[in-house]
């Protein structure tokens, strides 16, 4: 970000102590900071995230170090290690039982084909993960950390935004010209960028009225295991959770949609939260392909069979990379990337300050 933000940020009162006497040039300037503190439309420009900072971070999260980022692999570890120190200097609060890091049970399934890693499987419980053997027992972990309410009355709600971090690993099988590295930079290093950069600019917003559990998702990829086990052992009451926005695939534009910087919502009908952006200003709109049924194919689905109003942020037009090695950092639209972003901090900002969604009649789902 600018030099200028930076000075935005920096404490008044550090200023005194380097300057006793404050020059007349340090006058006009904390002055001028004033006039713009005081426009937040200037302020907002200042926060939003830009196509660059979209793509620098993009490509950290989907480098080919982290080699796909496998559930209860090294490279996903890496990947944690990356979202946490980004949420450490967003200043949110660690809420893992390792600093932000929510311990996943995770071993490793029965062998497969030759050249493919064992499936994660996630134990029932952390007593059952003791009795595996050593050898099956991987390292793996959601990344949680809160954003705590301003808000007296509203501080003890809670808003999930979320995002899976996991993606398919590495296939010698599958490879394409040499590589066979799933990067995942669309599914979904994208939608755990939009978290972190929303996160950034809530903090730098002065915060929101409920708080906000900002999670990285593990597991999503092999029967969403992370957010199953981060249900079983909430690091919050799950009753005190209003609603769940997750953000799943939004690296490229959806022609369906209305092609760059337009985003859509999984089952929009279902409950009052579409409609609650929509009046805020916040341009998402219905689901463009509900016969892919992405509703239950992400990780709010398993909230909303809580009771939870949970939906997903996407704007993924059925590209042909889909879980393939293809699905680059080179392959994104960045000014859309970074629109549906800016789109996704808004939306979060107005689900964690104003009205509750709620779900329409019927559109709860069940347990079949
Ligand atoms: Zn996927």
């Amino acid at each position: 970000m600018t030099d200028r933000l930076t000075f935005l940020r920096t404490p008044a009162r550090a200023l005194p102590r380097a300057l006793p006497r404050p020059s007349l040039r340090v006058s006009l300037v904390l002055a001028l900071s004033l006039v713009l503190l005081a426009a937040p439309g200037l302020v907002d420009a200042q926060t939003a995230t830009t196509p660059d900072r979209a793509r620098q971070l993009l490509s950290r999260i989907a480098h080919d170090s982290l080699e796909g980022r496998l559930t209860g692999s090294p490279g996903a570890m890496r990947a944690a290690r990356i979202i946490a120190a980004e949420m450490e200097r967003h200043g949110l609060e660690p809420l893992g039982d390792r600093g932000f890091f929510q311990t996943v049970p995770i071993h490793a399934g029965p062998p497969r084909t030759p050249g493919l890693p064992p499936r994660p499987l996630l134990a029932a419980s952390m007593a059952a993960y003791d009795t595996i053997p050593a050898a099956q027992r991987r390292d793996a972990v959601n990344v949680v950390g809160l954003l705590r309410g301003t808000d007296p009355q509203l501080r003890d709600e809670y808003l999930i935004v979320g995002a899976h971090y996991d993606h398919i690993g590495m296939n010698a099988a599958r490879a394409v010209d040499g590589d066979s590295i799933f990067n995942g930079a669309d599914d979904d290093a994208s939608g755990v960028v939009a978290m972190l950069e929303t996160a950034r600019q809530l903090r730098e917003g002065g915060g929101a009225k409920r708080s906000i559990l900002f999670v990285a998702f593990t597991g999503e990829e092999n029967g969403m295991t992370g957010t199953t086990w981060f249900i079983r052992n909430p690091v919050r009451p799950l009753e005190q959770v209003v609603a769940d926005v997750q953000i799943e695939m939004i690296a490229r534009p959806d022609s369906l949609a209305g092609g760059p910087g337009k985003g859509w919502l999984t089952g929009f009908e279902r409950s009052t939260m579409g409609e609650l952006l929509a009046a805020a200003g916040v341009a998402v709109i219905p689901d463009p392909r509900p016969a892919q049924n992405f509703f239950a194919r992400s990780d709010n689905y398993p909230f909303a069979l809580l009771g939870i109003p949970a939906h997903t942020i996407s704007s993924f037009g059925g590209h042909g990379d889909y879980h393939g090695v293809n699905d680059e950092v080179d392959a994104v639209d960045f000014a859309h990337f970074s629109t549906v972003i800016n789109a996704t901090a808004r939306a979060v900002r107005v689900l964690a300050d104003g009205a509750k969604p709620e779900w329409k009649p019927g559109g709860k789902p069940e347990r079949r």
